[in-house]
């Protein structure tokens, strides 16, 4: 009798629970969600509107092996896929100078930036540094990623190698260093997984905000939405000039003959205003 009245008791509890989680909900397009919910602060949607937008479908790739590279997700622009130099060119617009090797693109001669120009990004890049190492500071593998070809993600080997905190693997050069030190040892490919956001600018040249940057290096967070205090520079502190909203990615030849492989780039929408 006791358990009897317990378990209509339990019922009723979550018959009433059920209700008033379902209150209100709304079938739209087949997707249940509610009209009677508060505002977003951007005033078009509601909380937990079924008429909200959908993300689009975007069908991941495969990360890589030290063998193989991987595959870019589905709606990635590759700039390089271990075959050809089409989507780079040197400073002047003349074809990039480096050699291609087995399928990885080889820092010579001077930088390359991309073709195309971009925005904010999410930025996949793969490097391997020479083996064995040599020299030793930032004489061992250095090379490059500018974002926007201004704002440079150190590339060196700083396995069992020491140099400057903030001229290290990772570092923004010159302003801020890794988090951690997360290099393999030369020879080994290393992944380089970037968030990009372009700086904006008032229309007095006026910094409004920084280019922010969050870098993963094998995996590991060593820079997590770091602002760069203006373009990157030896010897320097870091200076703003204003420019427009997009620009390429850059890869630095710094006398290494570093190793470079599946480059790809995703654009990405600004950030909803909060
Ligand atoms: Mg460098």
């Amino acid at each position: 009798m006791k358990n009897k009245i317990l378990s209509i008791t339990l019922g009723l509890a979550l018959l009433t629970f059920s209700r008033s989680l379902f209150a209100g909900e709304v079938t739209i397009n087949g997707i249940a969600g509610f009209k009677d919910t508060p505002m977003q602060p951007d005033g078009k949607w509601h909380v937990h509107d079924p008429d909200r937008p959908q993300p689009p479908i975007v069908a991941p790739g495969a990360f890589s092996t030290q063998d193989q590279p991987g595959k870019p997700p589905a709606d990635a622009i590759v700039l390089f896929d271990g075959k050809d130099l089409s989507q780079w060119r040197d400073k002047d617009g003349k074809p990039a100078p480096w050699k291609i090797e087995n399928g990885a693109m080889i820092s010579a001669k001077s930088d390359i930036v991309s073709t195309r120009q971009f925005g904010d990004i999410q930025l996949h890049v793969e490097f391997c540094e020479p083996s064995p190492a040599s020299a030793s500071g930032q004489g061992r593998g250095n090379s490059g990623v500018f974002l926007m070809g201004r704002y440079e993600v150190q590339v060196l080997d700083c396995y069992e190698n020491k140099t400057y905190a903030d001229g290290a693997t990772a570092g923004l050069y010159g302003q801020h260093p890794p988090l951690v030190n997360a290099c393999l040892p030369p020879g080994q490919w290393q992944v380089y997984d970037i968030l990009f956001t372009v700086p904006r600018f008032e229309t007095n040249g006026a910094v409004k905000t920084p280019a922010w940057v969050t870098v993963f290096h094998n995996g590991i967070a060593v820079q997590n939405h770091q602002s760069f205090r203006g373009s990157t520079g030896w010897k320097s502190p870091g200076k703003y000039q204003p420019h427009g909203p997009e620009g390429p990615v850059g890869l630095q030849f710094h006398n290494d003959p570093v190793r470079f492989r599946n480059i790809w780039v995703r654009p990405l929408q600004p950030a909803d205003e909060p």
